[in-house]
């Protein structure tokens, strides 16, 4: 059906299909490989597909390793295992990100300790980490939300001058850059996920990048129960199974092959909303690109202004009406019962939490799609 750009639609056509936020791609590579692993039985943690998705998203990252595992949060638990966090520590975390950042300090009997973000990029406030630092604080966790790079150099800086590690939560990010380098392997180690909605998938999964030898080592022991590289079922310390099925791995390395792809889409995705939605700037706050780095855009967030006719909820509501499915922008932590704390610690995480609003972001959105969303945005905005 042709819709004109000034035709008020009260209904979703019907030959419309629902727009979904996100959407795995595949091509008939993934199925070819995952039937190679069917014919051949390498379907469980060995096989020929593990190593080579290794190989290649450290190639990817510009990382000497990567050590695949099972999923996203198993990967930030290997990083903070590796670096030794422990009951006592204290772990900086930003206050607006997946609840599994927080969670994984836990995990270690750890206290993550909340900063709240900054106004523009919705990442970390820089500014406001150092005044979280006390003698229990062993590293820093910053995640680079829906794409968007952390200003990674002053980071390090605060690590450098008060001995802390830095782990870069990239489970948004693959194709982001700082400066030109692949966020990851930045800091001292970089996760990743390829949950089913991340930018490349394996159904679930996940993978650690490091330029160190003695934290990949660490966490490829703590993968693998604990068990002596050297003599089979011989177990040193205690570890995990956390390990990837060459399954998974058999998706990673057709997704990684035509990971150019994927990140080319989203940018036209990402360049189409923001023409398209660029003179609403009273009802609509579209992402910040900084001058240090490239957006992946995962995901198109916007928030939701004074100047708009209706709230973010609202918009929310209209949206699914019209067919076009949306996700609120992650809840800051303050206002999850396991992490309650007062809400004027957190203004900005708090403002943010309840006007953003992710668009529909993947591969298979066409043009077509990309105008009757943001049709329907203008009309619930502005009525116009
Ligand atoms: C998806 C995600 C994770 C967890 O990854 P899973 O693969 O779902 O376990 C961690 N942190 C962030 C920021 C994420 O978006």
């Amino acid at each position: 059906m042709k819709r004109s750009s000034n035709a008020v639609l009260k209904v979703v056509p019907e030959t419309r299909q629902r727009i979904s936020v996100a959407q795995p791609i595949f091509n008939a590579r993934e199925k070819e490989y995952v039937d190679r692993c069917m014919t051949t039985g390498w379907i469980s943690s060995a096989g020929e597909y593990i190593e080579k998705f290794e190989k290649g998203f450290a190639k990817h990252t510009e990382a000497s390793n990567a050590v695949a595992c099972f999923n996203g949060t198993v990967a930030l638990h290997l990083a903070l295992l590796a670096k030794g966090v422990t009951q006592g520590d204290e772990v900086i975390v930003p206050s607006l990100t997946y609840i599994a950042t927080a969670n994984v300090v836990k995990y270690c009997g750890a206290t993550p300790v909340f900063v709240d973000c900054e106004a523009d990029t919705w990442n970390i406030d820089v500014r406001a980490i150092e005044e979280k630092i006390t003698p229990k604080t062993k590293g820093i966790i910053v995640v680079h939300l829906y794409g968007a790079p952390v200003d990674m150099d002053p980071v390090l800086a605060i690590a450098k001058k008060h001995s802390l590690f830095v782990v870069e939560d990239a489970a948004q990010a693959h194709g982001t850059k700082y400066k030109g380098k692949p966020v990851g392997a930045i800091g001292d180690m970089g996760t990743y996920s390829f949950f089913g909605n991340k930018i490349i998938t394996t159904g679930e999964g996940g993978m650690v990048v490091t330029n160190s030898g003695d934290l990949n080592s660490h966490m490829r022991l703590a993968r693998n129960q604990g068990m002596s590289p050297e003599k089979r079922y011989w177990f040193d310390v205690i570890g995990y199974n956390y390990r990837m099925t060459n399954l998974q791995a058999a998706v990673g390395c057709a997704q990684l092959e035509a990971i150019e792809w994927h990140l080319r889409r989203r940018r036209e995705v990402a360049n189409s909303y923001r023409e398209q939605l660029k003179d609403l700037p009273e009802a609509l706050t579209l992402p910040v690109e900084k001058s240090y780095g490239n957006h992946c855009y995962w995901m198109f967030t916007v928030l939701v202004n004074e100047g708009s006719k209706v709230g973010r909820d609202e918009l929310m509501r209209l949206l699914d009406k019209d067919g076009i499915e949306t996700r609120p922008i992650f809840y800051p932590m303050y206002m999850m019962p396991p992490y309650a704390e007062a809400a004027e610690k957190y203004p900005v995480a708090g403002s943010v939490g309840t006007r953003g609003v992710s668009l529909p972001t993947h591969g298979g959105l066409e043009s077509d799609d990309l105008s009757y969303i943001c049709e329907r945005i203008r009309f619930h905005c502005k009525g116009e």
